[in-house]
């Protein structure tokens, strides 16, 4: 199923919001390193838009009008890094509120959440995160349902869950609807045109696509009471991202189409490889039949299934480890959605309660040739 809008966000990506400069002619924006801006004679300011830097910066507007359109959302802010703009949506909350989260789903934010949750009498309940109906549950006995957060495809366990009817579930209760699509990212999955109400995403990843700059966003459907409240964290508290990385950050999402178009492809090649050989237990793709969320993913992401893959070595945490240490061009390190390939042992990193198997390893894969990319993990599994 194609959608109308891909080729006009490709379009816009390229081509940085239709930027044009009119008094110089350039293609490409200037960065605002300005903090603060003048006023006249009558003390009016000169451009009325822009008072101070926190958060009135041409280069950010630029970036978020940007991001705003390819995620079709009427709002964007964009903060320090993904894990700001996701603690700016629950600085939103009132103590009392009640949260409902994946049960697998970016550890890192979920520690985070938990933790700020637990301080602010915020009420945390989980669900399945491959099965949306399972948010129902959580809701129904409950008065008062602020946030429904998923997660899709999710890291690293690469879950799929179903966007719309979690939205429904979520309207019904008159809960908003947040999903973290940094896995997604505009290309394959747009949130808000399947009901969710925000969308956030950690810049860091596919966004700016280059592993050089820290940034997060959050993205708004329409405005609303938790929108006007997230704006004054973003500019009273001020996680705002700099004018540097809000630069680069809209030179990277020139390319984001190819990067990920690209990326994707090698990753169901490179997936297609593990899921065959031998050495390989299983793998998590959901662009592979296999894969329980497949159909849905097919209904829910469009053009292809993302860079992102995770896969069971046969053996214990051993071999996936020296699988990773033979690795050539592909770089053992944290992180994803760069133009390089990653390969990344989860279970190393976080704690044993997420039940993250041993024998598990995670692929960020980039946009290097393919057979490259085969031969250098082919070659790996001969020293194992
Ligand atoms: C990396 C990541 C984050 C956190 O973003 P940072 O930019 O590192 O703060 C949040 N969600 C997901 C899914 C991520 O992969």
């Amino acid at each position: 199923m194609k959608n109308p809008n891909d080729r006009e966000g490709a379009t816009v990506a390229a081509k940085a919001g239709h930027f044009l400069d009119v008094h110089s002619g350039a293609v490409v924006p200037e960065i605002q390193l300005s903090t603060t801006y003048a006023r006249d004679d009558r003390y009016a300011l000169i451009n009325a838009a822009n008072l101070y830097s926190r958060p009135d910066n041409p280069t950010f507007v630029h970036a978020e009008r940007t991001l705003a359109d390819l995620e079709n959302a009427e709002e964007c802010r964009l903060f320090a890094s993904g894990m700001a703009a996701i603690a700016s949506v629950f600085y939103s909350l009132s103590p009392g509120a009640h949260v409902v989260l994946p049960d697998s789903m970016y550890w890192g934010a979920k520690q985070w959440i938990c933790d700020y949750c637990r301080r602010q009498d915020i009420f945390v309940s989980e669900y399945d995160t491959a099965d949306a109906a399972s948010i129902e549950a959580c809701v129904e006995n409950k008065n008062r349902t602020n946030l429904v957060w998923v997660e899709t495809p999710s890291n690293p366990m690469m879950h799929v869950t179903d966007i719309g009817l979690a939205a429904d579930i979520a309207h019904q209760y008159d809960a908003l609807l947040c999903v973290d699509s940094t896995a997604a990212t505009p290309v394959f999955t747009r949130p808000l045109e399947l009901g969710a109400d925000l969308v956030v995403h950690s810049a860091t990843k596919y966004l700016n696509g280059h592993s050089d700059v820290l940034a997060g966003a959050v993205l708004t459907r329409e405005e609303h009471g938790l929108w006007h409240a997230l704006c004054g964290e973003h500019k009273m508290a001020g996680a705002l991202i700099g004018a540097f990385e809000a630069w680069l950050l809209l030179r990277g999402m020139r390319t984001l189409y190819v990067r990920v178009e690209r990326a994707a492809q090698n990753a169901m090649q490179v997936a297609e490889y593990l899921e065959q050989h031998p050495k390989i237990e299983s793998v998590s793709y959901p662009g592979l039949p296999s894969h329980p969320g497949h159909h849905l993913a097919k209904l829910q992401m469009q053009g292809g299934f993302g860079g992102l893959l995770s896969f069971q070595v046969q053996g214990d945490a051993s071999a996936a480890l020296k699988l990773a240490g033979a690795m050539q061009i592909i770089i053992s390190a944290t992180s994803l959605g760069g133009v390089e390939t990653l390969i990344e042992h989860r279970n190393t990193l976080e704690p044993a309660e997420n039940m993250i198997p041993e024998n598990q390893l995670r692929l960020s894969v980039g946009i290097e040739r393919v057979e490259d990319l085969l031969e250098d993990i082919e070659q790996a599994l001969l020293q194992i």
